[in-house]
């Protein structure tokens, strides 16, 4: 029966001229991730020598977003396949039973982080007990994911194992150096709170320096906030002074101005960075860093 699912999507993907379809075969390492993050980690580690393919396309939401036909021939064409989990890609579990690649669950490598608690108040919020799958927010678990890539490349071209664990290096020492950051500056500042006018998506950066996400929404994009949740964070704004709230780069930003009239503040936009687009990872997150000093007021 699964086969027959496979072979319909490859030939509805041949049959479909619009479907692009993978070029022909370089010789190099073909690597399919779904989330941004994980693809600029493959693409710093493997440089010219392997080929990279990100199937979550740029501005998707990778909570709701499925792949097509195409994507799919890719990705059962690749030799390796990284994708989030935690319940962030359900589709992937089918993907897997048919896959004969290498495969990275970088859940696998998190220590993560149940979600509950804010909203359970709130009527529908099914996803409560599920666990918190942002977890390329946290540096540990990059770091953790990279040499798990480093890894899977080097079995699958030992021959290039050096260039592969040298590159790796040079790009945890960017990411540690950016830790570093994000913990000295994130050290002394006048709020603990951020708010969030979208969905939880910050919790593991939050818990690892210390601070405390107020989101609007629940761990998934596809919750609406209720008016008692919305209530609640215009209590907490003026009773903290709270003068910024954040939106996501993604989303409208139409909540977090409003709330900032009502307050007399501003919006800021952060990314969490799951589609890419704008620059490199290590881009994102340093102006991300920049955001939440200003949100929280830090010296
Ligand atoms: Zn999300």
């Amino acid at each position: 029966m699964k086969k027959y699912v496979l072979l319909i999507i490859l030939i509805l993907a041949a049959s479909c001229s619009k479907v692009q379809l993978p070029e022909q075969d370089t010789g190099k390492p073909e690597i399919v991730t779904t989330l941004f993050p994980y693809y600029e980690f493959a693409k710093e580690i493997g440089k010219e020598r392997i080929n990279v393919y990100q199937i979550l396309p740029e501005g998707a939401d990778p909570h709701s977003w499925e792949p097509n036909p195409s994507s799919m021939v890719r990705l059962y064409g690749s030799d390796l396949f990284i994708f989030n989990g935690a319940e962030l890609e359900p589709w992937a579990k089918s993907v897997l039973e048919e896959y004969e690649g290498n495969v990275i669950d970088a859940s696998s490598l998190a220590e993560l982080h149940e979600h509950g608690g804010h909203e359970e108040e709130t009527e529908v919020h099914e996803e409560v007990h599920g666990f918190d799958p942002h977890i390329w927010l946290d540096f540990h678990t990059d770091l953790k994911i990279i040499d798990r890539i480093t890894h899977e490349l080097s079995e699958i071209s030992p021959e290039n194992k050096d260039y592969f664990l040298e590159n790796a290096q040079a790009y945890k020492n960017k990411l540690t150096g950016l830790e570093e950051k994000y913990r000295s500056e994130l050290a002394d500042c006048r709020h603990k709170e951020f708010i969030v006018a979208g969905h939880s998506a910050f919790g593991y950066m939050a818990d690892e320096y210390g601070l405390e996400q107020v989101a609007l929404s629940g761990i998934s994009t596809n919750s609406e906030p209720s008016p008692k949740k919305i209530a609640e964070v215009i209590n907490l704004l003026k009773e903290k002074q709270i003068k910024y709230i954040i939106y996501e780069r993604l989303s409208n930003p139409k909540i977090a101005e409003v709330l900032a009239e009502e307050t007399g503040g501003n919006a800021l936009v952060m990314d969490p960075a799951p589609t890419g687009g704008k620059g490199s990872f290590i881009n994102i997150m340093e102006d991300n860093l920049e955001m939440l000093k200003t949100a929280l007021e830090c010296s």
